[in-house]
């Protein structure tokens, strides 16, 4: 039987294992899937003792980039986004890519089919927000990064090619098709990024934030009109794209999207 893991610190509240457990049950693939808590200090000697026996790791924080060294092979997109969350074998070589920006993609493509020359404010220039400016560049959006500590973004955005804004007050909402959160803010808590009257019925707002699903970043902007993308989507299609690399079949979204909200219950 194939093993696979998700390793991270700490790693009890992971959804990875149900969202590939329900795709072993749908498709009557034996292998099983668990969750292994690695300290930072212990990654190194773990995967060197260990990796052996899985056929491939999902990886989360704090790991993502700290496992780079490890890896034999890196993806262009690991390489670009600076993180690997997905370790898989190919010939006996390890590689390392990155599926985060893949979620990003299709959780946007889920409103918006074409991302070339839609205009894109990102708030947030975290692990995630590298993934989205990926996704983003790659797709021929025009993105402009807004984060807390300022820098951080006049970085990305000479990395990635985009702009950065240092005010939100001073942005003109009417220039920007999509809105997307990747910052902490809304994360277990009921506040938001942006104002309410920030919205208008022309966007189309994606928050990472997936507890709650219903932020109150989306609840502002469905209230004003705007289309919705909830965090789930990410975290499913990032999954999926594991699944796909690791298995080599094609699973419909909806069995792991099931297995998200039965993983809370
Ligand atoms: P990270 O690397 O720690 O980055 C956190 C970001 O949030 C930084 O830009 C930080 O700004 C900003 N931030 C934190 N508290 C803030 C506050 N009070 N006000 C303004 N900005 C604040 O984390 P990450 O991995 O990028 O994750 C970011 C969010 O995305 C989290 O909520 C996470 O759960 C979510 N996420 C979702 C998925 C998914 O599949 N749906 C995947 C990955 C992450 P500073 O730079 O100023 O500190």
């Amino acid at each position: 039987m194939k093993k696979f893991a998700v390793i991270g610190h700490p790693i009890a509240h992971s959804k990875s294992p149900a969202l590939h457990e329900a795709g072993f049950n749908e498709l009557d693939i034996e292998a099983s899937f668990t969750a292994i808590d690695i300290a930072p200090e212990d990654l190194a000697s773990w995967i060197s003792l260990n990796m052996i026996d899985y056929a491939g790791l999902a990886v989360t924080i704090p790991h993502k980039e700290t496992i780079i060294p490890l890896v034999q092979k890196l993806s262009p997109a690991a390489q670009a986004i600076g993180a690997v969350n997905t370790l898989y074998w190919e010939h006996e070589v390890l590689h390392g890519t990155n599926t985060d920006c893949v979620g990003v993609l299709r959780a946007l493509q889920s409103e918006v089919l074409n991302l070339e020359g839609k205009n894109v404010l990102l708030l947030g220039a975290g692990g995630a927000a590298r993934a989205a400016l990926f996704a983003l560049q790659t797709s021929g959006a025009n993105t402009t990064i807004w984060n807390r500590t300022s820098d951080k973004a006049v970085a990305l955005a000479d990395e990635f090619e985009a702009d950065a804004a240092e005010l939100l007050s001073a942005l003109n909402p009417d220039k920007f098709d999509i809105v997307i959160n990747s910052t902490a803010v809304g994360l277990k808590k009921w506040e938001s990024i942006l104002s309410a009257d920030f919205w208008t019925p022309h966007h189309v707002a994606f928050d990472m934030v997936y507890d709650p699903l219903e932020t109150r970043f989306l609840s502002e902007a469905a209230d004003a009109g705007a289309r919705t993308i909830t965090g789930d989507q990410m975290l499913v299609h990032q999954a999926l794209e594991q699944f796909h690399l690791w298995h080599k079949v094609e699973l419909e979204p909806e069995v792991m999207g099931k297995a998200f909200f039965l993983a809370d219950e």
